[in-house]
């Protein structure tokens, strides 16, 4: 399991990308224009927003409204497309997985006693005793 927690808040991004932003609140920020249509050929307006709260899963999460868009994603990404590197901004930790027990080789003559057992128990003892 890894987590990635970001050192930089949504309305951050928002403003080192410049978009506008034509509503801002701790909750909500909705931009002027949608990064991926740009509003299409209308030039729509508000109809991208972001998830400003910070800490949260749903921290930077975006989408957009328009129809023929409805683009959506997390906050990795709206960092990617703010044209900024999201590694630089996050800190993860991943939990080292343990490591897995060297199986042991299995020794030849321990092959050979099981051998030994099987066709003790499937073989009729009394022949190999009677020769
Ligand atoms: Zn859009």
């Amino acid at each position: 399991m890894s987590d990635i927690q970001f050192n930089i808040t949504p309305m951050e991004v928002v403003d080192r990308a410049g978009w506008k932003t034509t509503k801002r609140s701790g909750a909500k920020i909705e931009s002027k224009h949608c990064p991926v249509c740009n509003g299409g050929s209308g030039r729509d307006e508000r109809t991208f927003y972001i998830n400003a709260s910070t800490g949260t899963n749903y921290s930077g999460a975006w989408k957009c409204l328009r129809d023929g868009c409805r683009a959506s994603g997390n906050f990795w990404q709206l960092i990617e497309m703010a044209g900024m590197e999201p590694k630089e901004h996050t800190t993860m930790t991943i939990e080292t997985p343990t490591q897995p027990r060297q199986a042991k080789p299995i020794k030849k003559n321990a092959l050979l006693a099981a051998g030994e057992v099987v066709w003790y128990y499937t073989n009729d003892r009394s022949r190999r005793c009677s020769r």
